[in-house]
């Protein structure tokens, strides 16, 4: 469903050209999941900000590569044609929960403002399916959480909120950047279950950022490992994990109990 070829995207700032993702490719079969992991500042968000054209431009830059989702390719599209994939074909968890929540809006809003933006359904309609994902993500009705503000709930609880608001419109593809970092550990457990169990319902494709190798190996067919902008290692999760080869990766492996 997801093709990624040769993706370049540099930062040209003062101290000179960064290049923070440098000749990525990998892709993802429909209804599989793909770990991307390697260490902090490799280039995992900016791969994923990449796909979906989100990169702050200036100073960061597509440069090269392609990103081919269903075959087209999106790094030719417009900002407006960009505008209905996002949030509906592919969906974006970001790593900063305030990135994509607005602190003037209830919860309950920002939820049925993305479902109506791609679905056909009235108020009611709508604010009966929020409350309905935001069970799922365990904020159960009728803890009345929906109409709170962002800052009215705890990190974890926007996190799943967010999570929430990310799975309305069943995307195809759900880009998920360190999700469940911030959850304690049931929390963790019964999100990642319930990525699992929509995965099979509606056949979604998954990225999956993240610095968990528990989770890799729980929930990933394949896995991408990020070194310096590059990819050092990649392909079946659970060969990778037998059999690491880069240094990076036998490293990060080691340190596994
Ligand atoms: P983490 O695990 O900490 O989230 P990451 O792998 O997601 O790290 P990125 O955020 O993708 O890392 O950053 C990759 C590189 O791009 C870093 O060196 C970072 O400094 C650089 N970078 C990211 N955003 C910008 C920006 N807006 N301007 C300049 N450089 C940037
Ligand atoms: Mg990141």
């Amino acid at each position: 469903i997801l093709e990624v070829n040769d993706l370049r995207t540099y930062f040209f700032t003062d101290d000179g050209v960064l290049p923070s993702v440098d000749g990525v490719t990998f892709k993802i079969e429909k209804g599989k999941t793909l770990g991307l992991v390697g260490e902090s500042g490799s280039g995992k968000s900016v791969t994923s900000l990449s796909i979906l054209g989100l990169i702050p431009q200036p100073p960061g830059k597509i440069v090269g590569g392609e990103v081919l989702f269903e075959g087209r390719d999106l790094t030719k599209f417009s900002e407006d044609e960009l505008r209905g994939i996002r949030g509906n074909d592919i969906s974006m968890i970001f790593q900063e929960p305030m990135t994509s929540l607005n602190p003037v809006y209830t919860i309950g809003n920002q939820i049925i403002e993305a479902i109506q933006l791609h679905q056909p359904l009235n108020f009611k309609e709508a604010r009966e399916l929020a409350i309905y994902m935001l069970d799922r993500v365990g904020i159960p009705a009728p803890s009345q959480r929906i109409d709170e503000f962002p800052h009215q709930m705890s990190g974890g609880m926007k996190q799943r909120a967010m999570i929430a608001m990310s799975l309305v419109c069943k995307p195809k593809l759900l880009i998920a950047d360190e999700p469940t970092t911030a959850l304690d550990v049931t929390i963790q457990a019964q999100i990642l279950d319930l990525l699992t169990e929509l995965q099979e319902e509606m056949g979604m494709s998954i990225l999956f950022i993240t610095h968990d190798l528990g989770v890799v190996a729980e929930i990933c067919d394949d896995v991408a490992v990020m070194y310096a902008g590059r990819i050092a290692e990649y392909g079946n999760a659970e060969e990778i994990y037998n059999n690491p080869s880069h240094p990076y990766t036998i490293g990060l492996f080691s340190s596994l109990p």
